[in-house]
């Protein structure tokens, strides 16, 4: 819980998609330019780490320790992961936004102790129980490009399998594009932004169903931008006192992504160690969007995959 690592992480994060919803600075000239460029540091001066830090302790410590289907906590009406659905919900709908939840109808992961500790999922059994999972989709409607469509995405849900807050993995994800909604609140962007928080401890992933429901519609996404384990360091990587962030692509399209990332950096002196990879294959919620048939689409971690 790194509280300036992670409001920057989440700051890169928001040049991106700030260039790109206000239209490329880069191809501007004169007066727009420098409207472009002054919009995006406002942005960068509203996001609020003290903020960040209060929903991440929210949903990864007190008081909810999990984020998981399978867990209610004594005394609770609700489990774990719909208590953070209401909770992020609630904030969203305080910001102005109207709160669209999708359900989806998944299991919990069962647990292989004779893996390595950080993969010990093994798939449920049919007789295991059924849960309904929701993605919360939250929307800022393009003025001039309504029908294109950026995705900003996260999995809100903590291993399913196993006991673990989960604030690495994914409540900074969560609480970033939380912070990017609110700061977003009240801007008009030039094409339509689209926020999810799906749920991948869980099986089936869900952001493939919001994904292929979005393909079967007909939607044109231009671009996925998910974030899962951004500000995540070891101890020793910590102490280092580098911020290093990863963009990571799967297709030649989700490349330029990750080149407007480093890009940004740049451009506003974020001063993150910004590093591209190429992933072997689709993986994680931008996966999904890959699969589905959309090709622009990255994942922003903290030390690559
Ligand atoms: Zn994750």
């Amino acid at each position: 819980m790194r509280r300036m690592a992670t409001g920057l992480m989440g700051l890169s994060f928001l040049f991106s998609v700030g260039l790109l919803v206000a239209g490329d600075a880069r191809t501007k000239s004169g007066s727009d330019k420098n409207k472009v460029d002054a919009s995006i540091r406002g942005f960068i001066k509203a996001v609020d780490p003290e903020r960040m830090s209060k929903h991440l302790f929210y949903l990864a410590k007190d008081p909810l320790p999990y984020r998981k289907l399978n867990l209610t906590l004594p005394g609770h009406q609700r489990n774990t992961l719909y208590e953070a659905d209401d909770y992020l919900a609630g904030k969203l709908e305080a910001a102005g936004y109207h709160v669209e939840r999708e359900g989806v109808q998944v299991q919990a992961f069962r647990r292989d102790t004779t893996k390595p500790k950080n993969a010990q999922y093994s798939p449920p059994k049919p007789e295991d129980p059924w849960y309904t999972a929701y993605n919360l989709h939250a929307e800022k409607k393009g003025r001039s490009h309504p029908e294109k469509i950026i995705i900003v995405c996260a999995h809100k849900d903590s291993q399913s399998w196993i006991d673990s807050p989960g604030a690495n993995d994914n409540g900074i994800g969560t609480v970033g594009v939380l912070e990017m909604a609110c700061v977003l609140a009240r801007y008009n962007p030039e094409c339509t932004i689209r926020f999810l928080w799906c749920n991948e401890e869980h099986t089936p992933w869900t952001s493939k169903t919001a994904a292929q429901k979005a393909k079967a519609r007909g939607d044109d996404i231009v671009a996925v931008f998910n974030t899962d384990g951004i500000g995540v360091k070891t101890a020793e990587q910590t102490a280092t006192g580098k911020k290093t962030n990863v963009s990571a692509h799967t297709r030649p399209e989700g490349k330029r992504l990750a080149e407007l990332m480093a890009e940004v950096n740049t451009r506003y002196a974020i001063g993150l160690e910004q590093r591209m990879v190429e992933r072997t294959r689709p993986g994680d919620d931008d996966g999904s969007f890959v699969l589905a048939g959309y090709p622009a689409a990255i994942v922003t971690l903290d030390q690559g995959l």
